[in-house]
């Protein structure tokens, strides 16, 4: 595996709360690289209240459903090719089709994907706990909690339930996923790339494990690069 300009283009994949946004973001600090959240770049466009795009984003996602693939193609290509991604990122919500994974292949050579597997039972237990600030930092009230249930530890912004969150809409969400998942997982794996973490551990017992596996993947390019 020979070591490349940006050995950490790294995907993190699994259904709603299964906790890959708070792996994605202990792997970004561990490797000084940033976290790219598609989720968290829609919510913040919604939230711009001068932005055209808010209303039509916010229609898709109150819903549930998956904003159109041209848009979200458009800002990942954009955003991965910022200054601060030169060693690479660490990306959860992007791909979620298996037209997006083909896009990003298209656009960039990623180096490993993490599948943070849970069952849907699991993840509905954890919907309820899940709250978020405006900057995309995670808590769960039984699993991570903060300190305060209503502020961020990590940035003092209050805290709240996402709209999509709520049950109606996390279940569209795992339909959703599940539809367009399979084909997914089957892409990467045929690639060997795909790496199946089980998600139902402690976050410290699932984050070892992404490390260990970054370290092996390194060390094999370290290794391919002297001989
Ligand atoms: P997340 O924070 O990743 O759970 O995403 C929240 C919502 O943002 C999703 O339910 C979708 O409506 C939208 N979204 C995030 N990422 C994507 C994507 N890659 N493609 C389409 N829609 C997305």
């Amino acid at each position: 595996m020979p070591l490349n300009d940006k050995p950490f283009e790294l995907i993190f994949l699994g259904p709603p709360v299964s906790g890959k946004g708070t792996q994605t973001e202990l792997v970004a600090n561990t490797f000084d690289i940033p976290h790219i959240s598609t989720g968290v770049i829609l919510q913040n466009i919604k939230a711009e209240t001068n932005n055209p795009l808010a209303q039509e984003v916010a229609s898709y996602m109150d819903n549930g459903k998956l904003v159109p693939t041209e848009l979200v193609n458009r800002l990942v290509a954009d955003r991965i090719k910022k200054d601060d991604c030169s060693l690479g990122y660490a990306m959860d919500g992007f791909p979620r089709t298996l037209e997006q994974a083909q896009y990003l292949s298209q656009i960039t050579t990623v180096d490993r994907v993490f599948l943070i597997n849970v069952s849907d039972e699991a993840i509905v237990e954890r919907m309820s706990g899940r709250r978020v600030c405006k900057n995309g930092h995670t808590w769960h009230l039984k699993y991570s909690p903060p300190k305060d249930q209503l502020i961020c530890d990590t940035c003092g912004e209050s805290l709240f339930q996402r709209d999509d969150d709520k049950e109606e809409t996390v279940k569209s969400r795992l339909e959703v996923y599940h539809r367009e998942a399979d084909a997914i997982v089957k892409f990467y794996e045929e690639q060997g790339l795909l790496s199946k973490i089980n998600g139902e551990q402690s976050i410290e017992k699932v984050q070892q494990q992404i490390i260990k596996l970054l370290v092996t993947d390194l060390r094999s390019k370290i290794d391919w690069n002297k001989s």
